[in-house]
């Protein structure tokens, strides 16, 4: 999927299994990968008086990182998971204050 401002770049390979793990300590809420995902699944939560980048439908992910290289803060980084479970599971300790899927 193409990333938005960004219409010669190749698309980026699908990886199943990866998925996008948000670090809210470093996330500023500026929706850059919210936009960069082609397949809406990332929005922003307010959480604590602060906007965070939130995964919202983590078995649709098709692992293609576009949010992950969109992110002028290096606040995502993709990780491999067996499966949405296990994702929420390893996204707990990345971001204590919540999992990825509702
Ligand atoms: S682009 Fe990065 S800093 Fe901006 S909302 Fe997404 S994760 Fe947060
Ligand atoms: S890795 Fe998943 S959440 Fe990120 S842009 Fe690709 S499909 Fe969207």
């Amino acid at each position: 999927m193409a990333i938005p401002g960004r219409p010669h770049q190749p698309a980026r390979p699908t990886r199943p299994g990866w998925l996008p793990a948000v670090d809210s300590g470093r996330c500023t809420g500026c929706g850059w990968c919210v936009a960069a995902c082609g397949l809406h699944l990332l929005s922003l939560e307010v959480e604590q008086w602060r906007k965070t980048s939130t995964l919202r439908d983590a078995d649709r992910c098709t692992g293609c990182s576009d949010c992950a290289v969109t992110c002028p803060f290096h606040a995502i980084a993709m990780r491999k998971s067996r499966n949405a479970e296990a994702f929420d599971a390893d996204l707990r300790s990345v971001n204590p204050r919540g999992a990825a899927s509702p």
